[in-house]
This record gives structure tokens, sequence and C-alpha cells, in this order.
């Protein structure tokens, strides 16, 4: 068997191989292999909400990405009008809503892609990217204010 550092790949979360958890490689893995997202019965699953389901340690709501990130996207309710851009367009499943009402991002797995905040419409804009320890406070303290288009 090999040594568990040697199979580490990029995208395999550091945190499960510290804990030493014995993962396939990609290319380890037998055709037609199986690999189910919830452990147990997961019928009704889709009532849940993702933080109340059960899931395996192959789904990727158990590996973090936070530690790609060197800035990260800051949401600001006061502006925001619930169009939902961000949760459509967000690769990671990262953005919080609930009811069609936006609640802002889950840093456990937003990887820092700016995506948000480029399909936010709003002006200024609802989301807004800063660097990774600023404290939310201060972000939002400075916030811009809403630019007034130029009139010919
Ligand atoms: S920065 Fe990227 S990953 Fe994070 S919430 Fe925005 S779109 Fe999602
Ligand atoms: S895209 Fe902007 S306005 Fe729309 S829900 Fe997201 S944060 Fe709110």
């Amino acid at each position: 068997m090999q040594d568990l550092k040697l199979r580490a790949s990029e995208n395999r979360g550091k945190s499960q191989l510290e804990a030493g958890f014995d993962l396939l490689g990609w290319d380890e893995v037998t055709q037609g292999s199986v690999l189910p997202s919830f452990e147990g019965d997961a019928s009704g699953i889709a009532n849940l909400k993702a933080e109340e389901r059960n899931y395996s340690g192959y789904n990727s709501y158990t590996a973090t990405v936070a530690s790609w990130r060197v800035v990260k996207p800051v949401f600001n309710i006061d502006v925001c009008i619930d169009c939902q851009n961000c949760w459509v367009w967000c690769p990671d499943s990262s953005i919080l809503s609930r009811d069609k009402q936006m609640l802002g991002i889950d840093y456990d797995h937003c990887k820092g892609c700016e995506i948000c905040v480029e399909v936010c419409p709003t002006n200024p804009k609802s989301l807004l990217m800063f660097k990774e320890n600023e404290d939310l406070e201060t972000a939002l303290s400075g916030w811009p204010e809403k630019t007034k288009k130029e009139k010919n």
C-alpha cells in the first residue's frame, strides 16, 4: 500500500489527509464503483437543509476549499435585492439562501473566485471582495455609495 502522502492530489482536503483518511486516488477507483453522497437512507433528502443532511466522506460538502482563498466576498444585506443571481452562478454552492432570501456566504466552501461579485446587479454591489483577514465590520463601514450616471 502506498504511503498516504504520496497519494495526495491537489484537490484532496489537507485536513482529511492529516486525519489519515484512507481515501483512494481517482485512478485507483474501479470502473462502475458507486460513491454514495449520503450515509444511510437518503429518501427525502431534498427536503432537508444542506446542514441537516448526513453527508458521506465522498461528498464534496465534507471537504473545504477555504484555504485556497486570499480574498473573500463580503455581503451587505442593506443593498441586496434578493435577485438570487449570486446563488445561481456560484460554482461552489457557497451562497446561503433560504426561501429566496440571500443570507450570506458559506466561508467553509467559498474559494474566493469573485463570480458572485461580478453578477451582482445592484448599485453599489451587495457583494464586494476584501482581503481574507479583513473584519466584516470594517468592510461594511467603508461600503461605497450609489454611483450616479452622467447625464449628457
Ligand atoms: S467568491 Fe466564488 S465561491 Fe465564493 S461565494 Fe462568490 S462565487 Fe461562490
Ligand atoms: S446577486 Fe447581489 S442583489 Fe442579487 S441576491 Fe446576490 S447579493 Fe443580493
